[in-house]
């Protein structure tokens, strides 16, 4: 992917988090690597390609910590759901695909964040009932086409939504519960097959798209898949990756199956380390972050999605005191409906400040992009690698136009790059010292030919998925009715205080005993 000949980037505006300005420098690129960066009239040698940046603004690539390929072709399906409705809704949403429409999901969701400022994903992708070689070949192919970074993780589990949760097939009729029990999954040992085959037969270039492992969500799993995943995971040297402590409904699941919170569970299996991520952690406790403070984890926060499915807000700062390396996400399109990470970036700045009146408790601009760039690089397994301007890092660079609405007039770098920009003024983003993006449009891409492509996909899917959207509508409400009941029930973190909740904690306690 890299270029042989050197590059010369000329008079950019660097952004600085430290001191929030963006003096004029220049960037000498080296095969996919920053060689060395300094003043306008840097030495190069006499063949280096020169690119102009005047009046561009330049930004590490925004590295995107949790997102599902497999949304995109799902953007705009849902309006009031919350995550347990959304899960509901994975077989209409989510099912029937073919590996072109594989394919296509994770390109358009590729295109859009290349095109929005984004050069890296952590990609947790769904293949029913079980992932295949073929299917995760064609994904992480639609980020190397696209030019961009990927860690691809195929999002696996053992048990449908509707198993994992006690008591709801029991509230369901019992021609509901028929209906649902037919959605099985592949057993453990058939995925954890072709997980293996997929590490073992990886052909891509794994500094531009890698595997990873992800078992969905701890109560979907039994106790010795999520070890068998981890085992996976670290011999084959990558990382890790599940949903914890989103909503308040998976806390009091894991309650009641654990005895314990599942982050604590997670910690007694031995998941916990620093090649793993919690996706999301709305609902952790202060020890849950303690314990994935200790052990050197990550979180990727996903402040769009946690709004749109009622999730709540996240505590970053507690998090960030606790030495959690926290990572920014946009989740994926069938429940935050972009993959744009200026909004995402935005969104946590403001998710922090809605929290409470300490002002020293909210985050600021600086530590929102230092976790959109270096924070999530560190979750995907690329620290040092990305997410800075510097020698010795990855040529991921994102050049903004200064003569567009969001920079007039430009009073400070950091400031507008988390709180006003939202993508409308990327001109050209670098991958590697190769130009993907070139006056905001992917390079190469026939967009009238694509859109023919993905209108055909979304057609034969409406079709196809009609009996798993009949099911969703049949059993939407008794979802909708057992699932909030368990998010009603007393479970409370004090954000602010730096409290408990030892009391309703035991209540739960008891009960799993
Ligand atoms: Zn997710």
């Amino acid at each position: 992917m890299a270029e042989t000949r050197a590059t010369i980037i000329r008079n950019g505006r660097l952004v600085d988090v430290a001191s929030h300005r963006a003096d004029p420098a220049d960037i000498l690129v080296v095969g996919d690597t920053i060689e060395e960066v300094g003043r306008p009239g840097l030495a190069a040698p006499a063949d280096a390609i020169v690119i102009d940046a005047r009046d561009r603004l330049l930004h590490p690539g925004l590295i995107n910590a949790h997102t599902h390929g497999h949304g995109n072709l799902a953007k705009g399906m849902g309006d009031r759901w919350t995550l347990e409705l959304l899960l509901t809704a994975a077989p209409w949403i989510s099912g029937g695909r073919t590996l072109e429409d594989k394919y296509l999901s994770t390109y358009i969701g590729a295109l859009e964040m290349l095109q929005k400022g984004c050069t890296a994903c952590y990609d947790l992708t769904v293949e029913f009932p079980v992932p295949t070689v073929d299917g995760l070949e064609a994904c992480a192919r639609a980020y190397a086409d696209a030019g961009m970074r990927a860690v691809l993780a195929p999002m696996v589990a053992e048990l449908t939504f509707f198993e994992a949760i006690p008591g709801l097939l029991d509230a369901m009729s019992p021609a509901q519960r028929q209906a649902v029990e037919r959605l099985k999954l592949a057993p453990g040992e058939a995925t954890l097959t072709a997980m293996r085959e997929t590490l073992r037969g990886w052909k891509l270039d794994r500094e531009q798209v890698r595997p990873a492992v992800a078992p969905t969500i701890p109560h979907h799993c039994t106790d010795d898949f999520m070890r068998q995943c981890a085992q996976l995971a670290r011999e084959h040297g990558v990382a890790l990756h599940t949903h914890v402590q989103e909503s308040k409904a998976q806390v009091i699941v894991g309650l009641q199956r654990y005895g314990k919170t599942p982050t604590a569970h997670l910690q007694d299996l031995g998941l916990l380390g620093p090649d793993f991520t919690v996706g999301h952690g709305v609902w952790l406790d202060h020890d849950d972050m303690q314990r994935l403070g200790d052990h050197g984890s990550s979180i990727a926060h996903n402040p769009g999605s946690n709004l749109r499915l009622g999730n709540g807000l996240a505590d970053l700062r507690a998090m960030l005191e606790r030495k959690v390396n926290v990572g920014i996400g946009t989740d994926g399109a069938n429940c935050s409906d972009n993959q744009n990470m200026y909004e995402s970036m935005r969104l946590a700045s403001m998710v922090s400040k809605a929290q409470g009146p300490d002002t020293d408790r909210w985050l600021t601009t600086g530590e929102v992009l230092s976790a959109a760039t270096e924070g999530s690089a560190k979750a995907l397994g690329f620290a040092a690698k990305l997410g800075r301007l510097a020698p010795g890092y990855k040529a991921d660079i994102v050049f903004l136009d200064l003569h567009t609405v969001n920079w007039l007039p430009f009073n400070d770098a950091v400031n507008q790059l988390v709180h006003t920009e939202d993508g409308a003024s990327v001109d050209r983003v670098m991958v590697g010292g190769r130009t993907v993006v070139e006056r905001g449009r992917v390079v190469g891409v026939d967009v009238g030919a694509l859109a023919r492509r993905v209108e055909a996909s979304r057609a034969r899917l409406a079709e196809a998925n009609q009996p798993a959207k009949a099911l969703f509508d049949n059993v939407e409400r008794v979802v909708n009715t057992f699932c909030p009941g368990l998010a009603k029930m007393p479970y409370h973190i004090d954000r602010w205080g730096g409290g408990h909740h030892a009391h309703t904690f035991g209540a739960y306690v008891n009960r799993a005993r």
